[in-house]
């Protein structure tokens, strides 16, 4: 590997090296757990590698509670992530993502942004961060700031809508309406730790004290070549008592989530075997 390294430590010298490099062969790099990899496999030779991890600005960096949402810097690490009272109190479809990826020293330089950025049909942050509806707040080196859905955001198989000039700088989730919730990430793969989702489901659905859902967010990874929300899914579900739900809507939810999937066959599992696991996930995510 044979690459220049320029390590920004603050905002206005990540902009510029951006700006400085736009026609030159540069890759961002946050934990650099996903870029190594490709290194291994791709031509590195007068690369320009902008290494984010001196980079000292808390709006990269930080959890912050603002009124109406909850601000994670995109350089936060999955466990940051675990580590935040707020996040497991209010998404536990993180906390849990972020706790069911790779391994501790894994987990202690993997990013958000990066985990999003990789646009891994198996991302397991990304997954929960499409069940909470987040949004992708980001910057380009001429200062311009834009903020999408990252549903959309997240284009096609290693597609984002980011262009060159951009980078994300942190990502919100809007604030739960209530306390009552059943939120979860259910990770399937052929080993408990170190592994990649076979199938996933992250789900948060928000509740009155009764028991009726008033919100609904799930998405499924593994099964598509990005990760769906499953918006057909989730408003099959509005209005039902989760106390009371029965089993043929507890199948006909897993039906409508499985409209979402398309998976192809690998190494991992067979397409017939991610569809199974799939309906049978979503069908337990109720509860008893
Ligand atoms: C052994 C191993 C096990 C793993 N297990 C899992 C797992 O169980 N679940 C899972 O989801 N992932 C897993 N991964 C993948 C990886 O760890 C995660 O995707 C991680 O979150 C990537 O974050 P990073 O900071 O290391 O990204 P990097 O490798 O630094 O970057 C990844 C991509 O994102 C871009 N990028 C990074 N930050 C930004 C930004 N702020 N703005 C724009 N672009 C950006 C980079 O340019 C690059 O294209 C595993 C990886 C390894 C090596």
């Amino acid at each position: 590997m044979n690459f220049e390294v320029i390590s920004p430590k603050t905002t206005p010298e990540l902009l510029n090296a951006i700006y400085d490099n736009q026609t030159e062969n540069f890759r961002i790099g946050a934990g650099f757990t996903d870029l190594i990899n490709q290194f291994k496999t791709q031509e590195t030779e007068g690369l320009i590698l902008i290494n984010l991890t001196q980079l000292k600005d808390d709006n990269f960096k930080l959890i912050i509670e603002n009124k109406t949402n909850f601000q994670i810097g995109a350089l936060t690490t999955a466990s940051e992530i675990i580590d935040n009272k707020s996040i497991k109190e209010n998404f536990p479809v993180l906390y849990q993502a972020a706790s069911k990826l790779a391994s501790t020293q894994i987990r202690n330089v993997a990013t958000v942004g990066g985990n999003i950025c990789n646009v891994s049909p198996s991302g397991d942050m990304t997954a929960a961060l499409i069940a909470l509806k987040a949004t992708c707040h980001i910057i380009d080196c001429d200062g311009n700031e834009r903020k999408e859905l990252l549903s959309s955001f997240i284009r096609g198989l290693k597609k984002t809508s980011l262009t060159k000039k951009e980078i994300i700088k942190n990502i919100t989730i809007p604030k739960n309406a209530g306390q009552n919730l059943k939120s979860g990430f259910e990770k399937v793969g052929s080993r408990k730790s170190m592994e990649i989702s076979i199938v996933s489901l992250a789900y948060h659905l928000q509740l009155t004290n009764d028991g009726i859902i008033t919100h609904a967010g799930v998405a499924c990874g593994a099964v598509a070549p990005t990760i769906p929300f499953t918006t057909s899914a989730c408003e099959f579900l509005i209005e039902k008592n989760i106390n009371t739900i029965s089993e043929n809507d507890k199948e006909e939810f897993a039906i409508k989530v499985l409209e979402y999937a398309n998976p192809i066959s690998d190494i991992r599992a067979s397409d017939w075997y991610r569809k199974e696991v799939l309906f049978n996930v979503s069908k337990t995510i109720f509860g008893k």
